[in-house]
């Protein structure tokens, strides 16, 4: 072994793959070729989360031709953040690297992000310098949700990426967390740890197109809001002190008016405080009810994925009619 391939003994890539039968092969050859020279051993954990294209064929080719690619396929679609999760809990390695298999995070920055570890940092995250092609509007809402999220969470997500490496006390912390609703870069910035970070240009996609609709994306960012902060819930006591302040006054005045002879006439009064009071409570319980509804999910206790084992192709066994037919 040389002095380069000290660097990392044991080095695990995990790869969450969707729809990534054309990606597969040549990003499995540029990790390999990559991280082979500095590392003594390396492992690829590629999970085939539910693809409808041809990624699992791939993928059991890809194992078949290279020994460090361990295929993991899941019975369904689960979501980029179990097949994240899954590939946490197979990994052994002493890091463990997260890469998207479609080479947006450029692989260049691997032996960099090996450096930083072998220097003593327990997580290396990549964070986006420039965010790649992107509409205007998207670029403005992702900081707003990040600003958001800073604020709410105490984490900052500005520029964060999934594209990380870690060390495997850091892995053991991650896994130690037990909420099903997972969201892999909030956890990782909430274990702690020694952090640093290398900076990167998004790529263009490879091939095929993101699965990311603007209404995926909302929703996404919203889930994770509500499963690592209870903000949104606290301010509903904050909106309910406001509100109790405002009544106050306009009770004071009524009352003062009312005494003096001049009360108003007319609705508008009314109108307005039963129309602000009535959104208020509303949206109050509306809070309410979306984080009981997490506190039901996470109580199922359900698997957060669940894995089809590829099954051997056997020699076809000679059916009945078969052999009936061999003896005609
Ligand atoms: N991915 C996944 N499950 C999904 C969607 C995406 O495992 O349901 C994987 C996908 O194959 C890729 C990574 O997650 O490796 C990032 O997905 P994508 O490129 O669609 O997202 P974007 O780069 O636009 O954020
Ligand atoms: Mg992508």
């Amino acid at each position: 072994m040389t002095g380069e391939a000290n660097k990392c003994p044991h080095l695990s890539i995990v790869v969450p793959a969707y729809n990534e039968a054309a990606n597969l092969p040549t990003s499995i050859a540029v990790l390999l070729e990559q991280t082979r020279p500095l590392c003594g051993k390396v492992e690829i954990v590629v999970v085939n989360d539910g693809s409808r294209d041809d990624t699992a064929q791939v993928l059991d080719q890809l194992a078949l031709q290279y020994p460090e690619v361990v295929p993991v396929h899941f019975s369904r679609n689960f979501g980029k953040e179990a097949a994240l999760e899954a590939g946490l809990e197979r990994a052994a390695g002493d890091a463990v690297l997260f890469i998207d298999a479609d080479m947006q995070h450029p692989p260049s920055l691997i032996p960099e992000m090996i450096d930083a570890w072998a220097k003593g940092a327990d997580v290396v995250n990549a964070r986006k310098r420039d965010r790649g092609k992107e509409h205007a509007l998207y670029g403005m809402a992702s900081r707003l949700f990040y600003r958001l999220f800073a604020k709410a969470a105490g984490v900052n997500f500005q520029g964060a990426s999934d594209y990380k490496l870690l060390d495997s006390q850091v892995i053991e912390a991650v896994k130690a967390c037990q909420e099903k609703a997972r969201f892999f870069r909030g956890l990782v910035a909430w274990v702690g740890f020694r952090q640093t970070d290398v900076l990167f240009d998004v790529q263009p996609r490879a091939a095929g197109e993101s699965t990311w609709s603007t209404y995926g994306l909302v929703k996404y960012s919203l889930r994770n809001l509500i499963s690592f902060s209870s903000l949104p819930l606290t301010s509903i006591a904050i909106a309910g002190f406001i509100m109790a302040g405002l009544s106050l006054v306009l009770c004071v005045e009524t009352l003062f008016r009312y005494l003096m002879g001049k009360s108003l006439s007319g609705f508008t009064t009314v109108i307005v405080f039963q129309t602000v009071f009535s959104a208020v409570i509303l949206l109050a319980i509306g809070v309410l009810a979306i984080y009981v509804a997490r506190l039901y999910e996470e109580q199922k206790g359900r698997p957060l994925y669940l894995v089809r084992n590829q099954r051997l192709q056997r020699p076809e066994r000679r059916s009945t009619s078969e052999c009936s037919t061999v003896r005609n």
